[in-house]
C-alpha cells in the first residue's frame, strides 16, 4: 500500500514537470507575439525618409503639416491633414534657414514642439517589461491551480499535508491516511447566513477571538475551546461554522464524525491526533467536526459497546484538553442529537458552549429565501413574503431547495426569469411531490376527492382562528396525495391554544366527514389526516396537559427533539389505556364538529366541490367568494368573516 502511494507521487511529479515545460513554452510564445504586434504598431506610425525627399515633397505641394522636434532635431510631416495619416520623419538639416520661407510659400502648416516623451516611455516599459512579467506569473498561477485540481486537490482549498505528502516511509505506520482538507478561505461570512441572529451573536465572539487571540490573552480571558451547534438538519449549522472561519479569515478544518469510525481499532484515534497536529500548525484556525454524535455517543456499559468509537472519543477529549488555548484553535461541533452526547464532551473546557440553531421563523424564512433568490434571475415584483408564510416548518436547506426547484422549472418552461408561479409550484413540489401525470383518476374518484378537499376547506373556513385556505387542488402528486388543501397563516404563531388544536383536528376530520355525508361511505383517502389528527390529540393529552382527566402531568417524553421523533410514554400500562381513550374522545369530538359544520353548509359543499372538480385547482379567493356569497342559503359563518 505504501509502495503504491510512492508510485503515485512519481507519477504526479512527472505530470508536474510536463506541465511546467508546456507552461514555459506558452509564456515565451505569448510574450514574443505581444512584442511583435506592439512593435509593428509603433513602427507603422513613423516612416523615415531622407531630407532631400522631404524637400522634394514640399516643392510638389504634397506636404500638409510639419512639426519640428527641437530636442531630437527631427522633422515629422504628414502628406494629409487626416488625424491618422501616415507620419514621415527626417532629420533636420543644420543651418537650413530657407526652410521656413519655403514652407510658407507652399502653404504648409508648421510648428516646433518639445514633445513630452515620458508618456510614451512609460507605455513602452509597460508593454515590454511589466506586462510579460504579469502574464508569466498569471499563467503560472492559473496552471498551478489547474494542476492541483487534476491531481486531486480541491480547487479553492489547500491541502495542508496530512496523508498527501507525509504519509509514506517507515515509522509512519500509525499515521492516518485521511485526507484532511483545510480550506484556506471558506469564502462564507455571516452575511451569507440569514436569520439565526442569536447563533451569529454567540459565534461572533469566537470569530473576534480567532481574529485577534492576543487581545484576549493579554487581559487573561479564556475563549471557549469548543462550541456545539445544535439543531434540526438543514438549518445552517455547517454554513455557520464556515462563516465563523470566513469572518475571522482563518483556515477551516472540517471532518465528519462518521469519517472517524473505521474498521480497524485505533485508526480513528490516529485521525484525531493528526487533525489536531495539523490544526496546531495552522493556528489560529477552526476545527469543525460535523455529526459529532457519531463519535460522541454516551459511553455506556452495554455489551455491544464500540471499542473503536470509545477510543476515538477518548482521544478527542484528550486533544481538547491538550491544546494551547491562547494559540487560537476553536473546535466547533454540529449535531442534531444533543441528548445522546457523552457528558464528558459537554463539560466546561470542552464543548462548553451550546448554540441552538433552530428552524427559521417567518422573518428568517423570508430572509433565507431572499439570499438564495439573489443568486437566480427573478422577475421583478416577486413576493417572497407569501412564500415564507406558506412554508412554516421549512428549514434553510428546504428553502434553498425551493428556490432552486423554481429556477429549474423556469428553465423547463423556456423562460429566463423565475416567476412567482414558479416558486409557488416548487413549494408544492417540496411539500407534496411533483404533479403525477400517470395517475388518471376516474370521474367518480375525482368527485370523491373534490368533496373530500372541499370538506377540509369548509370546516377550516367556518371556524374562528384557523389559517385561511389559500389553495385547493385535486391534481395527484407523486407523494401519493390525490389532492390537498393548503392553508396559509397570515403570521406566525408561537403559542397555540387548546381551542386552536381542537379546530385543527376538526379541519383534518373535514375530509372524511364530507365523504360520509355525501357518499355514505369512507375511503382510504383520509389516512394521512387521521395520522395527523391523532398525533395532535395525543400530544394534547400526554405533553400539554390539556385534559381534565390527567391535568398537568407529563405522560410522555419526546424522543428526539430535532429529528421529529414521536413521544415515548412514561406511564403505567393502565394509564396508557386511559390515554388511548382520551385521544379517541378528542378526535371523535373533532369529527362530530366537522360533520355538524358540513351539514349546515351542505349546499356550499355541493357547489364548491362541483366547481373544484371542473377546475381541478382553485385559489383561496375563489373559494371564499363562493363560500361567503349570500345566495339564500346563508352559510354558517364565524364572527371573523361576518
Ligand atoms: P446543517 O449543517 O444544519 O444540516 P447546512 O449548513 O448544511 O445545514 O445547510 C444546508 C444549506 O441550506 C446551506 O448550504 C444553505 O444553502 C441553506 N441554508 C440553511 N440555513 C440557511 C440560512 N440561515 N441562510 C442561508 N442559507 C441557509
Ligand atoms: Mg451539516
Ligand atoms: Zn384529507
Amino acid at each position: 500500500m505504501e509502495k503504491r502511494r510512492q508510485a503515485g507521487m512519481d507519477n504526479n511529479d512527472k505530470k508536474r514537470r510536463q506541465s511546467m515545460i508546456i507552461y514555459v513554452i506558452i509564456a515565451i510564445a505569448l510574450i514574443f507575439a505581444l512584442n511583435q504586434s506592439m512593435g509593428r504598431y509603433v513602427q507603422r506610425q513613423v516612416q523615415t525618409v531622407s531630407y532631400s525627399d522631404f524637400l522634394e515633397q514640399v516643392e510638389d505641394n504634397k506636404v500638409k503639416e510639419v512639426e519640428l522636434d527641437t530636442s531630437s532635431n527631427k522633422i515629422q510631416f504628414k502628406t494629409s491633414t487626416d488625424e491618422d495619416a501616415q507620419v514621415y520623419e527626417t532629420t533636420a538639416f543644420p543651418n537650413d534657414d530657407g526652410l521656413v520661407d519655403m514652407l510658407r510659400e507652399h502653404n504648409v502648416d508648421f510648428s516646433a514642439e518639445i514633445p513630452d516623451q515620458s508618456n510614451d516611455i512609460w507605455i513602452y516599459m509597460l508593454v515590454s517589461y511589466v506586462l510579460p512579467i504579469v502574464i508569466f506569473f498569471g499563467l503560472g498561477w492559473w496552471l498551478n491551480r489547474r494542476l492541483r485540481k487534476q491531481l486531486g486537490g480541491d480547487d479553492p482549498s489547500m491541502d495542508f499535508g496530512g496523508g498527501g505528502f507525509g504519509g509514506f516511509g517507515a515509522g509512519n505506520l500509525g499515521k492516518s491516511n485521511a485526507k484532511i482538507v483545510g480550506e484556506k478561505e471558506t469564502g462564507v461570512t455571516f452575511k451569507d447566513v440569514a436569520g439565526q441572529d442569536e447563533a451569529k451573536e454567540s459565534l461572533q465572539e469566537i470569530a473576534n477571538f480567532l481574529d485577534n487571540p492576543k487581545k484576549y490573552a493579554d487581559i487573561g480571558a479564556r475563549c471557549p475551546r469548543g462550541a456545539l451547534l445544535v439543531g434540526p438538519p438543514g438549518t445552517g449549522k455547517t454554513l455557520l461554522a464556515k462563516a465563523v472561519a470566513g469572518e475571522a479569515k482563518v483556515p477551516f478544518f472540517s471532518i465528519s464524525g462518521s469519517e472517524f469510525v473505521e474498521m480497524f481499532v485505533g485508526r480513528g484515534a490516529a485521525k484525531v491526533r493528526d487533525l489536531f497536529k495539523q490544526a496546531n500548525e495552522k493556528a489560529p484556525c477552526i476545527v469543525f467536526i460535523d455529526e459529532i454524535d457519531t463519535i460522541g455517543k454516551r459511553r455506556d456499559t452495554s455489551i455491544n459497546s464500540n471499542d473503536e468509537r470509545e477510543q476515538t472519543l477518548n482521544q478527542l477529549l484528550t486533544e481538547m484538553d491538550g491544546f494551547d488555548n491562547n494559540k487560537g484553535i476553536v473546535v466547533l461541533g454540529a449535531t442534531n442529537r444533543p441528548d445522546t452526547l457523552d457528558p464528558a464532551l459537554t463539560r466546561p473546557g470542552r464543548f462548553d458552549r451550546r448554540i441552538p440553531v433552530e428552524l427559521p421563523d417567518l422573518v428568517g424564512r423570508e430572509a433565507i429565501l431572499k439570499i438564495h433568490a439573489d443568486d437566480v434571475k427573478m422577475q421583478p415584483g416577486v413576493d417572497l413574503g407569501v412564500i415564507a408564510r406558506a412554508t412554516p416548518g421549512a428549514s434553510g436547506a428546504d428553502l434553498a431547495n425551493i428556490i432552486n426547484e423554481a429556477a429549474l422549472r423556469a428553465v423547463r418552461m423556456g423562460r429566463n426569469r423565475v416567476t412567482q408561479e414558479d416558486i409557488e409550484e416548487s413549494v408544492e413540489v417540496v411539500i407534496a411531490g411533483e404533479k403525477r401525470k400517470s395517475t388518471v383518476l376516474s370521474d367518480h374518484e375525482k368527485q370523491v376527492v373534490s368533496y373530500h378537499e372541499t370538506g377540509h376547506a369548509i370546516v377550516a373556513a367556518a371556524q374562528k382562528g384557523t389559517a385561511p385556505v389559500s389553495k385547493i387542488t385535486i391534481v395527484p402528486r407523486t407523494s401519493g396525495a390525490l389532492g390537498y388543501t393548503m392553508q396559509v397563516d397570515e403570521d406566525e404563531h408561537y403559542l397555540e391554544t387548546k381551542g386552536d388544536m381542537e379546530n385543527q383536528i376538526a379541519t383534518l376530520c373535514g375530509g372524511r366527514a364530507a365523504e360520509e355525508l355525501i357518499f355514505g361511505e369512507a375511503t382510504n383517502g383520509a389516512s394521512n389526516d387521521i395520522e395527523k389528527a391523532t398525533k395532535i390529540a395525543r400530544a394534547m393529552v400526554t405533553q400539554y396537559g390539556m385534559t381534565e382527566k390527567f391535568g398537568m402531568v407529563q405522560l410522555g417524553q419526546q424522543r428526539n427533539r430535532y429529528l421529529g421523533g414521536g413521544a415515548e410514554l412514561t406511564c403505567s400500562e393502565g394509564t396508557a389505556q386511559q390515554i388511548d381513550a382520551e385521544v379517541q374522545r378528542i378526535v371523535e369530538e373533532g369529527h362530530t364538529k366537522a360533520l355538524d359544520i358540513l351539514r349546515a353548509n351542505r349546499f356550499k359543499l355541493h357547489e364548491i366541490a362541483r366547481y373544484l372538480q371542473k377546475k381541478e385547482t382553485i385559489t383561496g379567493e375563489e373559494f371564499m367568494n363562493i363560500f361567503t356569497r349570500d345566495d339564500g342559503f346563508a352559510p354558517s359563518l364565524p364572527e371573523k368573516q361576518a
